[in-house]
């Protein structure tokens, strides 16, 4: 193949993963792989500078889908340069340094403009590179008037409707000025995980990461589903015009922030090796952090040396993003082993020949399921890439074949109890119908105790397989009645273990409703679930009587959840238990204000279209706070239905049913009085 064929082969490889990943939201390739093919095809450009047109990818950014209006950029929007080490980083920064200072560009040998680059300092802004969606917002005389994805740089898509669903994006700024505000549509790390499962349970699309959900999530014709979807933004620069318009990077950051805008950590450094210092400290504690970060970008402070540096075709020369390298390894599948959960159901584990992953020796990583592994056309022997990312478990991105690979069979039996597996109605994957099942009670006793449920202290691992191995627990609620002699027939307890593990029990018993019936581990409900129920149910008793139609009428309560829920308060044996744990001690009390004296108790809003002055998440939460419920359709139950600007068809419904009609003034009128 001539260099020339060899271009424009990679030329349509990057095409086509580009529009996968711009305008489908729907990447293939692992970023890295992709930045390989890039780099691939920026050097044999430098190399063979001719070859070079206008169309290449290198000279271009991003794409435009047709589904939004298209809507030229007042300023243009560009990419950034990357720098994979810290070479590549002083690289750039002695380029800079001969770009401004004309001293400097004089010297003729690259080893000399290094070393004056060691002593010359200039201030650069170091930031977190938010991996998310970027756009522009207009403000006019400090309104929101327009927010545009950057597209292809020069032609955005217009997602104004979409942006003020954002509750973090203000619609009214603190001053009145005229600002073009650039940044970053992220989703929290945290809401990813609840929507991909989500989306998994309900049988539809997952992300393939987080920027992929933001993404995906703003780029909806319905901007009802962007509202319902937990997006926020980090602003990270910002065109000012005029005599006063800020004179540093740092000093516009400072100025959006008094504005009104949600900005992130910004750190000024002297020179190269002040930014290779923050980066350091970025990478050492960015695992915290709940969103996404590919990266450090570093920016010239000065905007008077930006204006001097210029662009290139793609980038800015006076900014670049330090990438971090790839959290993701190949290595050897050696065989997939099953394990029972706390549900029953059955999980297939990826045993790995130990791989060295971001800090850790990896020997394990998660399958999730049986369609996981047929969508990766996992076998046992094939050479897999795992990736360790926001999650602690790693998991499994690709599997290739080697000359080893050979299909498993899939498991018949229970790993634990070897009764003979099951499928579902409308569930994915095999389940272990045994209620009796050993590892499907240590499961539901470890997330018992576990800090996101009842957090009772001192509980671990092998306390709980003693306990149950040793038949002396068969549910949590026995573990109430366990004494300080049952704790101290356990191998290697003391009395003074054993006192605390007793005294811990003890504490628990006084304990909120949410977390107890967190703690239930009732099939998807988890803490918000909790939180939301017991906004509706002032007692146990209350919810035990909810009938399934109550539970499917509240807002974020899903119909399958409604479902379990109801199944579980209809289940003798859960009802034993509970009453064997109440009986005990334990006593769940409800902290939520809601009571029968709150004017809104039972009543039912349905909101449609638009409000100027709430989200409609906003709205949702007063109303809860109120009593009302706010189901997302309207029915012959449905008591008002707000109509804010653009409504749906669920006003058509509610007039053709008869039902009260509000607009926001007047929900407004009723909330005041
Ligand atoms: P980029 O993501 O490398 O960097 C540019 C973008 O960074 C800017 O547009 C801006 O939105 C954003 N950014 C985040 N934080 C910022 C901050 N603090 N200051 C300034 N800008 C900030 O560039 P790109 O052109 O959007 O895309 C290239 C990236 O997309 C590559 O990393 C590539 O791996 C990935 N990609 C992947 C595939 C795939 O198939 N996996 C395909 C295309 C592109």
């Amino acid at each position: 193949m001539d260099i020339q064929e060899k271009i424009e082969k990679l030329r349509k490889e990057i095409e086509l993963n580009s529009y996968l990943y711009y305008v489908e939201d729907n990447p293939k390739l692992e970023d890295y792989e992709y930045d390989k093919l890039f780099r691939e095809l920026e050097a044999l450009e430098k190399e063979h500078p001719d070859l070079i047109t206008p169309d290449s990818p290198t000279q271009r950014v991003g794409g435009v889908s047709e589904k939004f209006e298209a809507v030229a950029h007042k300023n243009r929007l560009y990419s950034l340069e990357n720098a994979n080490n810290e070479d590549e980083l002083k690289r750039w920064y002695e380029r800079i340094l001969k770009d401004l200072d004309p001293n400097v560009g004089q010297m003729s040998l690259f080893s000399e403009v290094a070393k004056a680059a060691e002593d010359i300092k200039i201030p650069l802004a170091c930031e977190y590179k938010i991996d998310g969606l970027a756009i522009a917002l207009t403000y006019k005389n400090g309104r929101f008037v327009q927010g545009l994805t950057r597209g292809d740089g020069f032609i955005g898509e217009d997602i104004t409707n979409n942006i003020k669903t954002i509750k973090s994006i203000p619609l009214k700024l603190f001053e009145p000025v005229d600002v073009e505000v650039r940044g970053e549509i992220y989703m929290p790390v945290s809401s990813f995980e609840k929507l991909n499962k989500k989306q998994e349970e309900a049988g539809q699309k997952t992300f393939a990461n987080p920027r992929n959900a933001a993404a995906g999530s703003i780029r909806q014709l319905d901007p009802k589903i962007t509202a319902s979807r937990d997006l926020s933004i980090w602003v990270y620069g910002g065109i000012f015009e005029g005599k006063d318009a800020p004179k540093t990077h740092s000093g516009t950051m400072k100025k959006l922030k008094e504005l009104g805008f949600k900005t992130n950590k910004i750190t000024v450094v002297e020179g190269v090796e002040g930014a290779l210092k923050c980066i350091q400290k970025i990478d050492e504690t960015r695992k915290d952090l709940d969103f996404a970060t590919d990266g450090v970008v570093i920016k010239v402070d000065s905007i008077h040396s930006q204006n001097e540096l210029g662009f290139t075709s793609r980038v800015p020369k006076w900014a670049i993003a330090y990438k971090f390298p790839p959290e993701a390894v190949w290595t050897k599948l050696l065989r997939v082993d099953f394990q029972v959960g706390r549900t029953g159901v059955i999980t297939p584990v990826a045993i790995l020949e130990p791989v060295s992953l971001a800090g850790s020796v990896v020997g394990r990583a998660s399958l999730y399921n049986f369609d996981e592994i047929k969508r990766l056309d996992i076998m046992e022997g094939d050479r897999v890439l795992v990736k360790k990312a926001a999650e602690i478990i790693p998991k499994v991105l690709k599997a290739e074949k080697t000359d080893d690979s050979k299909p498993f069979k899939m498991p018949e039996n229970c790993p634990c109890c070897h009764t003979p597996l099951i499928e579902k109605e409308n569930e994915v994957g095999l389940w272990c119908p045994n209620p009796e099942c050993t590892d499907i009670l240590k499961g539901k006793i470890e997330y018992f105790v576990s800090k996101y449920a009842m957090d009772i202290e001192g509980f671990g691992e092998s306390i709980i397989a003693q306990l149950i191995d040793r038949n002396m627990v068969k549910s949590w609620a026995d573990l109430y009645k366990l004494t300080l002699f049952d704790f101290m027939k356990l191998d290697l307890i003391k009395e003074k273990s054993a006192t605390n593990l007793v005294n811990a029990l003890e504490a628990s018993k006084n304990c909120k409703m949410s977390k107890f019936l967190n703690a239930l581990g009732i099939r998807l409900v988890g803490k918000e679930s909790a939180d939301i129920l017991c906004q509706y149910f002032k007692t146990i008793d209350e919810l035990k009587a909810a009938s399934l139609e109550d539970l499917s009428a509240i807002a974020g309560i899903g119909e399958k959840m409604a479902k379990n829920i109801y199944e579980y308060f209809k289940n003798e044996d859960n009802l034993k238990i509970i009453e064997q744990g109440l009986s005990l001690g334990i006593k769940p009390e409800n902290t939520y204000t809601i009571s029968d004296n709150l004017k809104l108790k039972g009543k039912s809003f349905v909101i449609t279209g638009t409000l100027a002055e709430f989200s409609r998440d906003k709205a949702q939460e007063i109303l809860k706070s109120l009593g009302a419920k706010t189901p997302s359709a309207v029915s012959k139950n449905t008591d008002y239905v707000i109509a804010g600007e653009n409504p749906g068809s669920k006003l058509d419904k509610a007039k053709a049913l008869g039902i009260t009609i509000l607009n926001e003034e007047e929900f407004k009128n009723m909330l005041e009085n």
